[in-house]
Formats: structure tokens, sequence, C-alpha cells
């Protein structure tokens, strides 16, 4: 996506439209600046404003998503390229977060083990040191369940069986599943059966 295009397009949009920055702040409920940060391509509209604004603009999300009017001729082609575009972001944000959830989980736990070692080896066994036992140990149960948060919420889990991509419905279900790295023995909504799903990062089906 090309957001200085995008930026551009909003603008010339907004002039044709004889409307102000502050007018058109004022229209969707947030400030000028924001609406600065989108003209000069530093940000892209958060999705709850895209309707909004592109009914004030008289455009469809498309267009403004292109950066550009879209003429019957070229309409397809752009909708496909947008397509692929949004389908590459959302792979890219879900490997993002698949890759963040190994950081601080690795992280975790070697931080967790290095603070009991030492905790135990300056403090002994002392009340001291049950406390930091206690907290510290808190913190990576927290830290387990939002790596568990962000490796169900990046992308799909692949049914063996089937090869449906699904989500799972429940964090718990998903808790209490054996797994190897991400790949987890769960039971899929589509044929009911039970595999070793393997995370994949997009919605598309490959068979
Ligand atoms: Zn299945």
């Amino acid at each position: 996506m090309d957001v200085m295009k995008i930026g551009k397009f909003i603008a010339d949009c907004r002039k044709k439209k004889n409307i102000t920055q502050e007018q058109l702040a004022e229209k969707l409920h947030i400030t000028n600046r924001a609406v600065s940060k989108w003209e000069r391509g530093l940000s892209l509209p958060d999705a709850d404003k895209m309707l909004d604004l592109c009914k004030i603009l008289g455009i469809n999300v498309n267009e403004l998503l292109n950066g550009e009017k879209i003429t019957m001729k070229n309409y397809e082609k752009k909708t496909d390229e947008l397509l692929i575009e949004l389908a590459k972001q959302e792979e890219l944000k879900n490997k993002k977060m698949i890759t963040d959830m190994y950081v601080l989980s690795i992280t975790t736990v070697v931080f967790y083990i290095g603070i009991t070692l030492l905790a135990s080896y300056t403090l002994g066994e002392g009340i001291l040191f049950g406390i930091i036992v206690v907290i510290s140990t808190f913190i990576l149960v927290m830290v387990g369940f939002y790596s568990l948060k962000l490796e169900v919420d990046a992308g799909y889990y692949e049914c063996k069986n089937c090869h449906h991509r699904y989500i799972p419905n429940s964090y718990l279900k998903v808790l209490i599943a054996p797994h190897l790295n991400t790949t987890r023995y769960l039971k899929c909504p589509k044929c009911k059966k039970r595999s070793w799903s393997k995370k994949v990062m997009s919605k598309g089906d490959n068979n």
C-alpha cells in the first residue's frame, strides 16, 4: 500500500469537496493532527474511520486504499491487487506475532531461571527469596498466557484431516491441547476430528 499516494488522494478529494482539514477532523471526531498525518502519508486512517471518511469524500474504501479513483476498466484488477496486498499484510503481521511470542517467552524463561538462581545463591531460603520466586512465577505465568494469546491470534490452525483452516473458539481449548512448538493437537470444527493442526499464517486454502 502506498501511504504517500493515499495521503495525497485524501487531500485532493477533501479540497474538491471544499472542506478544510479542521472541518474534516470535526466531522470524524478526531484531531486535525490525525488528518494532517494521513495527508502527509505518515499514517493510514483507522479501520473504524474509513467508512465515514469515504462517505464524506464521496469515494469507496477500495479507492481510498488504492489512492485513486477507480474506473470500471481497471476495477477488477485493482480489487485483486488490493486483496493480495491485504493478505500479504495480514501474513506479515501474523509472522511478526509468532516471532514476538517466541522472543517474549524465551526471554522470560531465561530471565526467570536467572533471577531464581541468583536469588537462591544470594538470599538463601529466606522470606525475601520466597517473595521473589512468587513474583517471578506470577510474571512467568502471565507471559505464558500472553504468548498463548499471540499464538492463537496469529493466523489459523490447519486441520491435518480435512485441511480446514480455523481459529479455535476458546483460548482454554488451546491451552490444554498438547503441542509441539505452535503445532497443536486440536479438534477441527468442520470434520470434528482431532489432529496435529499446524499453524498457518493465512486463510487461503492450499488444497
Ligand atoms: Zn478437519
